[in-house]
């Protein structure tokens, strides 16, 4: 034991300690719809269109975390609802109402089991799934979730860790590649107990499948019970790579007495969330510590032409309620589309690209499904020659674009466009990959081949800029 501190020692102990410290808040608000009495039907979104909702299992929630530098004062907040995919337009009305904020990122769970916010999924294809005045709804709760956290805001020091599982994912389309890695943050404030948690797992909210109609945030609802009451702290799920196409798995959670469940079921529902949650507990041993100062955080605003017919029809028809532009390149200018002249042109939508960066740890923010290969650079190589672009170049890997060792990627991230396939894996076009009679499934959920290599490019341009 040393008995005396050279009082230099101590004041730059001191200042090491404060250094490494952040404060953080976290809070959350209600969205959940009105379902019955005197409501109009909510249209649940996610699989077939024309599914009303009968009940509420469990409230949906906007959970907000809060980032505050003490040092430089700037302050952010990630936000996490649990619906389908809250669209652009949305988020940025969810900006406009936290002024002081340097960057607010509001992401969807992709939850298969809530209301439908983006237009797809009502009575039929004519009429909009979206129900009047729920975006304010879900706009108000985000900014009020944002309100809540900064309330909560203290000093903290933050853990960064990461687990792997593979058999919690299953994987329903070829090749098979799945991005297995549940990346989690621990944050621990000056009294030494935990003051929350943020939880990044890679997996479509679809354990109760197409025929269930009560609402329900899915599997998400029990990791959070689970780990809130583990660790007694409040708890953000994140949804990450989801794309191609992972999901629950079959043949895996099995009941107390050993039985195995399936998609459909309440159990299977709660069982597989806790079985992420003990992924992410493991996450959490896992870690260690990092600093999430200084924020270097930068966004990116690009135009993705839509090649999708389906969508294509669905803004001519009115049921997609968005801003559409002529395609005429990813930079931002260009008229915007209107549907009587312009009809017979592409039409782009505009969406952004950011990245994080919070100290030591890199976060992508990726508007909507990547597939695991764009991620993790697992591409099947060379691509299957039923492929239509077997030759086609590989586009630059999330991975290699981040910059620092340990990273996360937030899906669904202020958007979702669908579907982000790698050109080489794309196959609309007979002869089909595989030796199959007909095309996968993923292309009829994505606005076209080429936005993959558009949005990887600008998280290389956004990385950049961040650093700069
Ligand atoms: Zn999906």
């Amino acid at each position: 034991m040393r008995i005396s501190v050279p009082l230099a020692a101590m004041i730059s102990g001191f200042l090491a300690l404060s250094a490494a410290a952040v404060e953080v808040g976290f809070g959350s608000a209600e969205i959940t719809p009105e379902v019955g009495g005197d409501a109009d039907k909510v249209w649940i979104a996610g699989y077939g269109m024309g599914r009303s909702a009968t009940g509420v299992h469990d409230p949906l929630f906007a959970r907000a975390v809060v980032l505050r530098d003490p040092e430089a004062g700037g302050k952010v907040a990630l936000v996490s609802v649990d619906l389908v995919g809250l669209q652009r337009p949305a988020v940025q009305r969810v900006r406009v109402r936290l002024p002081g904020y340097e960057h607010v990122l509001v992401s969807s769970t992709h939850n298969h089991e809530g209301p439908d916010v983006i237009g797809i999924w009502g009575p039929n294809p004519l009429r909009s799934g979206v129900g009047p005045g729920y975006i304010e709804q879900v706009i108000e709760g985000c900014v009020n979730a944002v309100r809540a956290a900064e309330r909560g805001l203290r000093q903290a020091t933050a853990r960064y860790g990461v687990a792997a599982d593979a058999s919690l994912l299953g994987d329903s389309r070829l090749p098979v590649v799945k991005e297995d890695q549940l990346r989690a943050l621990r944050f621990t404030g000056e009294d030494g107990e935990a003051a929350g948690l943020v939880v990044i797992w890679n997996c479509h909210p679809e354990a109760m499948g197409p025929d269930n109609r009560e609402l329900t945030a899915d599997f998400p609802a029990a990791t959070i019970a689970a780990l809130e009451a583990e660790h007694g702290c409040p708890v953000a799920y994140f949804t990450g790579t989801v794309g191609g196409l992972l999901a629950p798995p079959d043949g895996v959670i099995r009941d107390q007495g050993g039985t195995l469940l399936k998609e459909g079921d309440w159990e299977y529902m709660k069982r597989y969330g806790e079985a992420v949650a003990a992924l992410a507990n493991e996450a959490i041993d896992a870690g260690e510590e990092v600093e999430l100062t200084p924020f270097r955080i930068a966004r990116r605003a690009v135009r993705i032409p839509v090649q999708n017919k389906l969508y294509r029809a669905g803004f001519l028809g009115g049921v997609l309620d968005r801003q559409a532009y002529v395609w005429e390149g990813a930079a931002r200018d260009g008229a915007r589309f209107h549907k009587v002249k312009h009809a017979l042109r592409t039409m782009a939508i505009e969406t952004e690209v950011g990245y994080w960066q919070l100290g030591e740890v890199g976060l992508a923010a990726i508007p909507g499904e990547i597939y695991p290969e764009l991620v993790t650079g697992d591409f099947q190589d060379p691509a299957d020659a039923g492929a239509d672009f077997p030759d086609a170049p590989l586009e630059p890997t999330v991975v290699s674009l981040m910059p620092t060792e340990r990273w996360g990627l937030i899906g669904l991230a202020a958007d979702e466009v669908g579907y982000i396939i790698p050109r080489r894996q794309w196959d609309r076009e007979p002869p089909y990959a595989y030796g199959r009679g007909k095309a996968q499934y993923g292309e009829l959920n994505s606005c076209g081949p080429e936005t993959a290599s558009i949005l990887l490019e600008a998280l290389a341009t956004a990385v950049a800029e961040a650093r700069r």
